[in-house]
């Protein structure tokens, strides 16, 4: 979209007003992608034999420059959002992540209050970079662990990282002084559900948030089928079986996770259903991806080209009309409509967009 289509299709309602989709849903949430790289190749995600030596990633000029990502938060910032969630591919593998945290860090929501900033990691670079990220103004993190159990996790993460790297990298995090920290944890039917309650004791016994993630058909590449996903249901059971669970109301209004409490104290898990229990009515999250496309469902087949739009030298106000635009006409609800079908179809993967 260049600046004069943009001038021309106008945002529609005025620039006061907080932008709503087709649907009435506002925009809340931004996820940004810094690169589209990663030192794993979990094989939900960028399964090795698709994503080897060869695959070609974004060159560097492709890529948002922290000055143009800290132009669009802003933006974003102005039109309702304020939470912000750093992400990739991997995002500490992005050279001096820290220096654009500090940056981020400075973007104010509509009301003037900080907004919340966050990132999700596999851990392995926490160890180092933890201290600089809570320094730099980073609120919370949370960490991907799909199991406990070496030879598993070694296999999901295809690069036969070991459990205890990641250990030691959650460690580094609380030590620096992050906490609660929430742990992503992908349940694939057949590889790694007998580490759900393992999970569950040890999560709990850390005092640590985790969250199971239904595994999901983004992009194409990981060959989904709707046989490998374990239900959430199924999921609260095997915990509730040993550790009684307790359902609790939502954080905030479109919160993703499902939370359930133990009965006898000492923390929580979330459960996200995005497969057998879609949320999409609540989707209030827009992704920027590390070359600057637009996306606004997970799903999507294609994005909106931001990056060359706020090259071509256009100002603040026609950058947010675009973004207005793009959101106003958001019709997005695929987990809604998702069959074994439509886990066939064309759409941009995960890592690529921003998970
Ligand atoms: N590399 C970082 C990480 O792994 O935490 C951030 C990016 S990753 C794409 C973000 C989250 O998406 C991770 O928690 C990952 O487990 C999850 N994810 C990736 N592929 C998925 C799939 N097919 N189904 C469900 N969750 C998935
Ligand atoms: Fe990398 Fe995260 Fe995808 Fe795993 S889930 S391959 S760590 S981007
Ligand atoms: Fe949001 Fe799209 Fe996921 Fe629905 S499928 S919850 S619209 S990202």
């Amino acid at each position: 979209m260049d600046g004069k289509t943009v001038a021309a299709a106008g945002p529609g309602a005025s620039r006061d007003e907080p932008v709503l989709d087709r649907l009435g849903r506002r925009l809340h949430d931004l996820r940004i992608s810094v690169t589209d790289r990663c030192n794993f190749r979990c094989i939900y995600c960028m399964p090795r034999e698709v994503y080897g030596r060869d695959f070609a990633f974004l060159p560097r000029g492709q890529v948002l420059t922290f000055e143009e990502i800290v132009r669009l938060a802003r933006l974003f910032a102005g039109e309702g959002v304020e939470k912000l969630r750093i992400t990739g591919g991997e995002p500490l593998v992005r050279r001096d992540l820290p220096d654009l945290i500090a940056m981020l860090a400075e973007v104010r929501r509509i009301d003037g209050g900080p907004v919340d900033l966050t990132l999700t990691t596999n851990g392995s670079a926490l160890r180092s970079l933890a201290g600089a990220l809570r320094d730099a103004g980073l609120g919370r993190i949370t960490v991907s662990l799909d199991s406990l159990d070496e030879e598993t996790f070694r296999a999901m993460n295809g690069v036969d990282y070991p459990v205890s790297k990641v250990l030691d990298g959650i460690a580094a995090a609380r030590e620096a002084g992050f906490g609660p920290i929430k742990v992503n944890m992908v349940v694939r039917r057949g590889i790694n559900e007998a580490s759900i309650v393992p999970m569950a004791r040890w999560a709990r016994s850390e005092g640590h948030i985790l969250r199971f993630i239904e595994y999901m058909d983004v992009g194409h590449s990981n060959g989904w089928r709707l046989d490998e996903v374990v239900p959430a249901s199924e999921i609260v059971a095997a915990i509730s079986a040993e550790m009684p669970l307790e359902p609790i109301a939502p954080n905030y209004p479109g919160e993703v996770a499902d939370r359930w409490a133990y009965a006898g104290g000492d923390g929580e898990v979330g459960v996200i259903a995005s497969v057998t229990a879609p949320f999409c009515g609540a989707c209030t999250r827009a992704r920027i991806s590390a070359d600057g496309q637009l996306y606004t469902c997970l799903f999507a087949v294609k994005g909106t080209d931001l990056r060359d739009l706020a090259r071509s030298g256009v100002t603040d106000a026609e950058l947010t009309d675009a973004i207005r635009v793009v959101w106003s006409i958001r019709a997005d609800r695929y987990s809604e409509l998702r069959s074994e079908a439509t886990a066939d179809l064309p759409r941009v993967e995960m890592f690529a967009m921003g998970g």
